[in-house]
């Protein structure tokens, strides 16, 4: 089930000329070289008449289309009805705003203390870093701050200021957008602020990168992360064909600078509300090193009901899994509640 082969450049993406190795594994290369208008996109894959009526319909899209190459060549790999485009690939669906769904589902501007600084819990602030992504998610939590190519990160220096004013908070987890889209000096600097600070113990990354852009772990950002230690990696995975040889060397880079990983999962209907993709998921995370943490029911989030498994799904699924997989590879089942009410959660017991 795990793809086995190495992703390879698709000549589509480059004018129809092939892609040199060098450049393709350059992640400077892969970000000036996103897909991000359905005429680049029709040229590097193959479109279902589904597909094809949803890029002609950008009105209707809930986030602008926004692929790697590399992830555009890996969904030219898998077959046209593979789960990982409706993840990926825009969709008519998502023009439709169901009743209870929100613009900002977690009500994180009600939480925000300082710009792009949420504070909902008592010693962890969730600091929004960077408002670039390497590939968009269509069922992204944060569609009202789409990511922005090439824009410059926001300014730190308040939400620095306000976590250096908060003894109480021990606990920083950066997200956006991807983090480690920032440059390695930028990062650097930003994870060293944080360092000087005496009562943050845990720094975190949330980062999609592994799967969405492995080249992006290089020997100098790793070099960087694990100086800052403790720093634990929070992944994204939605399915196991993610797993690529790419992606697993990007882990086993990260797991030898001794950064913990773990990985949270959006379940979704009709991508991985399955058992046996679920399992092939969370069994091979943990044979690559990385515990899966969180298996997230979706975020009422504007646009998203078509993604959206019912709770007692999940919690089967769970239950499913108990027994017949390591205990490792059991990840909790979480409910964040619409409006800011927190995560809490659903299962597996
Ligand atoms: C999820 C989240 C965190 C981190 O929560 P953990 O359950 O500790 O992983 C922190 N702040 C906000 C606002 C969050 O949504």
């Amino acid at each position: 089930m795990t793809a086995r082969s190495s992703v390879r450049p698709i000549p589509a993406i480059h004018g129809g000329a092939p892609v040199p190795l060098p450049l393709w594994r350059d992640w400077r290369w892969q970000l000036a070289h996103r897909l991000r208008t359905p005429e680049a996109l029709s040229a590097a894959l193959p479109l279902t008449p589904a597909e094809r009526r949803a890029l002609a319909a950008p009105a209707a899209w809930r986030m602008p289309l926004l692929l790697t190459p590399y992830t555009a060549s890996l969904l030219s790999t898998l077959p046209p009805s593979h789960p990982l485009r409706r993840a990926h690939l825009p969709d008519l669906r998502e023009a439709r705003h169901a009743p209870a769904e929100y613009p900002d589902p977690l009500g994180e501007d009600a939480h925000q203390v300082a710009p792009h600084l949420i504070h909902a819990y008592p010693h962890k602030v969730l600091f929004l870093v960077s408002r670039d992504c390497a590939t968009a998610c269509r069922y992204c939590t944060r569609a009202h701050l789409p990511p922005c190519p090439g824009c410059p990160p926001p300014d730190p220096d308040p939400a620095l200021r306000w976590i250096a004013a908060h003894p109480e908070i021990t606990d920083v987890l950066l997200s956006g957008g991807d983090p480690l889209l920032l440059p390695d000096e930028t990062l650097d600097a930003l994870l060293t602020s944080l360092r000087a600070i005496p009562h943050v113990r845990l720094l975190r990354i949330g980062t999609k990168v592994p799967a969405t852009l492995p080249m992006r772990i290089t020997p100098a950002l790793v070099r960087i992360l694990r100086k800052h230690r403790p720093l634990w990696l929070s992944l994204h995975f939605t399915h196991p064909d993610e797993l690529t040889p790419e992606t697993k060397k990007s882990l086993r880079l990260l797991l030898d600078a001794g950064l913990p990983l773990c990985s949270q999962t959006v379940l979704l209907r009709h991508v991985n509300d399955d058992e046996s993709t679920l399992r092939a998921l969370f069994e091979n995370l943990v044979l690559n090193g990385v515990k899966p943490y969180y298996l997230h029911y979706t975020d009422a989030a504007q646009g998203t009901a078509h993604f959206r498994s019912p709770i007692p799904r999940g919690r089967s699924l769970l239950r499913a899994l108990n027994g017949t997989v390591p205990g490792y590879a059991i990840p909790l089942f979480m409910q964040d509640t619409p409006g800011g009410g927190g995560k809490h959660p659903l299962g597996p017991s």
